[in-house]
């Protein structure tokens, strides 16, 4: 006797379809499982027996062989225990196993030893899979129904204990209530940037920083409000796509979190801590299960590392790649895994380990050299991505609070979208999208270029590099796509060269 169902592993974001065949021979009982990692080998068989038992099944006599193929593809996570339980329980007829419906339907649910069906990590990336596998159905745990519905193009029943599987393959599906998603509610608001008042400057790169897509450094001392600015960048970003919001979903159910408010449709922000492990920031783990990192959690979204130069430099260096092709490929001997991570990064620095280094009234108490290496730190690959670079000034006085409030972020996203649509449009014939992407090639051969004297004087009196020219006329473009205006006039030139200061004050 033998039966199958059938699984998906998951390597990141992509799964194989695996097949879980039980048999049984007549011999002395015992189980033997085949193709798992032998760490979760014996955790699966005592849960899977049990779990029968307590379904009130029988487990089948004789020797049972439990075989998970192809071997060679890696399984991790304890969603199996559903499809195993399964399986071993069809190829016993007295549990009158309905096996019709399982030749197209995919199992997934860790069990408890009680027989109850638990939750899995990384539902929606096993029914995307599952999907583009060709299947059309889908057990999936019932606490987890609101989050599995969200995904297209695969029906999926809910279930809260072994025994309910096998009322929905004899084809009485077991009803379980979906709590209404209620993302307005569930989602704490983001924070609004009517909120900045008084630094219009900030404001304003920040929204130059959304309309171009553009990787932005904050410089300044503690206390000038570069966290409260960074943390409103997603606010005046654009809205996920469809497929952009089942994406980053996908990532965020693969890192263990629940999805109850519904699809991420805004984009997301990740601010890790400075002390942070290079582990959670660029992804890994531990027992063969490989998560995605705090890079790829800002995919779509933004990643704000406060207090830049304190990261270290090898895990600063392991931004490069990410900013570079937009991923991050973890290895392992035997397994090479590869998730998203096209973040916008926003870098905050003070300017020196102390905090007061150059600023008006205060006394630094840094010896030199520390000032010097605390600045280094950043140099190189990273900043070499940043195309706005602001100084933040030390807050010297109040901000007029009883004055007019700023606009809200609804209102400077309406001019983003605008600038986004403009930049769409020119660039529609190319790979990118966004300004930020373009190269300097084909900025100085393909479009149209300004009156260059500005960038000239600039250059002559070392207050711009050559590697910054295409910079400035990248962030000249999105001024131009602010303004509404069809080419990059001097104005513009001009503005994007103040949106590089940092440059200068690093060089003074
Ligand atoms: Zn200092």
């Amino acid at each position: 006797m033998s039966a199958t169902t059938w699984c998906i592993a998951l390597q990141g974001l992509e799964g194989a379809r695996v097949e879980v065949e039980a048999a049984t021979t007549m011999n002395l009982p015992r189980t033997i499982f085949v193709g798992l990692p032998d760490a979760a080998l014996n955790e699966a068989k005592e849960r899977v027996k049990h779990g029968v038992k307590a379904a009130g099944r029988k487990w089948p006599d004789g020797v049972v062989t439990v075989n998970l193929s192809p071997g060679s593809v890696h399984k991790h996570g304890t969603h199996f225990d559903l499809a195993i339980a399964v399986a071993a329980m069809s190829v016993d007829e007295r549990n009158e196993v309905a096996r019709p419906l399982l030749a197209d339907t995919v199992l997934f649910g860790e069990l408890g030893l009680d027989g109850r069906v638990r939750p899995v990590r990384g539902i929606i990336p096993l029914l995307l899979a599952a999907s583009r596998h060709g299947f059309e159905r889908a057990v999936v745990p019932a606490a987890q129904l609101a989050e599995a519905e969200l995904v297209p193009g695969i029906t999926v029943w809910g279930v809260a204990h072994l025994h309910e599987v096998l009322e929905v393959l004899a084809g009485r599906p077991v009803l379980h209530s979906v709590p209404q998603a209620q993302p307005d509610e569930a989602a704490p608001a983001s924070p609004d940037l009517s909120d900045v008042r008084g630094n219009e400057e900030a404001r304003f790169a920040l929204e130059v920083a959304a309309a171009g897509r553009h990787h932005l450094f904050l410089h300044g001392p503690p206390g000038v409000g570069k966290t409260m600015l960074a943390s409103r960048l997603p606010s005046i970003l654009p809205p996920l796509a469809p497929s952009e919001a089942i994406e980053v979903s996908a990532i965020h159910s693969l890192a263990g979190e629940r999805l109850d408010g519904g699809l991420i449709t805004r984009p997301p922000f990740q601010d890790p801590h400075h002390t942070a492990s290079r582990q959670s920031l660029v992804g890994g783990g531990g027992g063969g299960e490989i998560r995605p990192g705090a890079v790829s959690l800002a995919h779509r979204g933004v990643l704000f590392l406060d207090e830049g130069p304190e990261f270290g430099q090898k895990t600063l260096e392991s931004l490069r790649v990410p900013l570079e092709n937009g991923y991050v490929s973890i290895g392992r001997a035997m397994q090479q895994v590869r998730f998203p991570a096209r973040f916008q990064l926003v870098l905050a620095a003070n300017p020196c380990p102390c905090g007061s280094h150059g600023v008006a009234g205060k006394e630094c108490s840094c010896p030199p050299f520390r000032v010097r290496q605390y600045q280094d730190r950043l140099s190189g690959p990273i900043l070499d991505r940043v195309d706005i670079m602001l100084q933040m000034p030390a807050v010297t006085r109040f901000m007029e609070v009883d004055g007019p409030v700023p606009e809200s972020s609804a209102v400077v996203l309406s001019r983003v979208l605008e600038a986004r649509e403009r930049q769409a449009r020119r660039l529609a014939e190319t790979p990118w999208t966004t300004n930020n992407e373009v190269p300097g090639s084909y900025l100085r051969s393909e479009l149209p270029l300004p009156d260059a004297s500005p960038i000239n004087r600039a250059l002559a009196l070392g207050k711009l590099t050559s590697r910054g020219v295409d910079k400035v006329l990248r962030v000249a473009w999105t001024l131009a796509d602010l303004a509404g205006k069809e080419a990059v006039g001097s104005t513009e030139l001009m503005a994007a060269m103040r949106l590089r200061l940092g440059d200068a004050a690093r060089a003074a």
